[in-house]
């Protein structure tokens, strides 16, 4: 081989190591992600595991031998666990423990016994195991990010792989007793695939979390967190070139709700907002939007639909809201609301024209005395 044990050692305590600073690091930035505090516990376990490893050296000592695969194993178990978590968002620590404990016990139980060949044995399909059971974790997960979570469940597979063979090296040897460290063409590869694996995983789940905390954070940018309806900004993003034909934009605007503010205090106001977000999204179909776009200002948009069938779902809402007051801790509140209904021409308008026209209904619709369905004139001009 070309490099030496010594230095392969050297390199996966290193890359591990690192790892496992990093994963750290990144732990202390988002404590909720425990998963990062795992894998973080885990590497340095592993860490820990290869340091024992390299300082038997010549001198074989079992018991240091055996404390190297128990520590490996428990580290194996960490980041089985946080694959768990990554994935779930909780982890079932009894598996966890069972099938590590299980792993480490008959380690230990076989090298007390004198069997260190077994015992190594035992060790390295422990590991294999636990690596199986992390890459399925992955593999399950890969609708969430395909190429990353596959090529991760790949790359545990092959590492499982490689533990595997050094078990079944010895196994074949029949070498149930060892004097020495073993030396053989699987634990050679072994090393270069745990140096490969390690940093791979570790690079592809970081990439992963990375993914996952931006489309968090867009999403968050994107909805009102009150009401989880979308935001005028999402509204503005998602409708930037003309409205299709069929369009209808709604607008609503709660009526006198400063007053409601000022009769039963904001965070009755702030149910109100909620009630009224509740009846409009389980009213509109899959394929229509509802936004909050201002303090008690809300946008539907259908699409697809007859001038008479927007007015009727404007009608709706409105006979809706002023049909049952709403239930709060302060009594209940009567509350409604007034509305303006643009229809798209099919002269290409912008969404932006639809709106302002929209806009226009709603303000006919307040001077014209509130609780009303407005319909804004049709734009002649193209
Ligand atoms: P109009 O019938 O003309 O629409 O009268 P209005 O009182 O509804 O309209 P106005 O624009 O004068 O007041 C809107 C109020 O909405 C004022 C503001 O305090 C309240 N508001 C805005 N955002 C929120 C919110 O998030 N929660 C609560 N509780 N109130 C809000
Ligand atoms: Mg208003
Ligand atoms: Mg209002």
């Amino acid at each position: 081989m070309f490099f030496d044990q010594v230095t392969l050692l050297l390199a996966i305590g290193v890359s591990s190591g690192a790892l496992c600073v990093t994963l750290f690091g990144a732990w202390i930035g988002s404590r909720r992600d425990t998963f990062l505090f795992d894998w973080s516990a885990g590497l340095g376990s592993i860490v820990l595991g290869v340091v024992l490893i390299s300082v038997i050296g010549r001198n074989y000592d079992p018991v240091l031998q055996a404390a190297s695969f128990t520590t490996l194993l428990i580290g194996f178990g960490f980041i089985y666990a946080g694959s768990m978590q990554f994935r779930l968002g909780t982890t079932h620590w009894v598996k966890v423990w069972a099938v590590t404990g299980l792993g480490a016990l008959s380690t230990i139980g076989a090298f007390a016994l004198g069997f260190s060949g077994i015992g190594t044995i035992i060790a390295n399909l422990g590991i294999a195991f636990l690596l199986v059971l992390t890459g399925w974790q992955y593999w399950g997960g890969r609708s969430e990010a395909p190429i990353a979570m596959a090529a991760s469940a790949i790359l545990y597979a092959i590492s499982a792989v490689s533990f595997a063979l050094c078990g079944l090296v010895i196994a074949l040897e029949r070498q149930w007793i060892l004097t020495a460290l073993p030396t053989n063409w699987a634990e050679s590869i072994n090393s270069i695939v745990v140096i490969i694996g390690l940093t791979g995983i570790g690079a592809l789940s970081l990439s992963v979390n990375q993914a996952r905390i931006s489309r968090f954070h867009r999403m968050e940018a994107l909805t009102d967190p009150l009401t989880k309806l979308l935001n005028r900004r999402a509204l503005m993003d998602r409708y930037t070139a003309a409205a299709r034909p069929r369009t209808a934009v709604v607008l609503f605007d709660l009526d006198h709700f400063k007053s409601i503010n000022d009769s039963y205090g904001h965070a009755m106001g702030d149910l109100v907002l909620c009630h009224f977000a509740e009846i409009l999204s389980t009213r509109i179909r899959i394929s229509d939007v509802a936004a909050r776009v201002g303090g008690e200002e809300f946008c539907v948009i259908l699409h697809n639909v007859d001038r008479q069938i927007a007015m009727k779902f404007a009608e709706h809402i409105r006979a809706k809201i002023e049909e049952k007051a709403v239930t709060t801790t302060k009594g209940p509140i009567s509350v409604t609301v007034s509305v303006g209904v643009a229809y798209s021409s099919d002269r290409g308008e912008s969404f932006n024209a639809l709106l302002e026209r929209a806009d226009q209904a709603l303000y006919k619709a307040k001077t014209g005395g509130r609780n009303r369905v407005k319909s804004a004139t049709v734009r002649l001009v193209g």
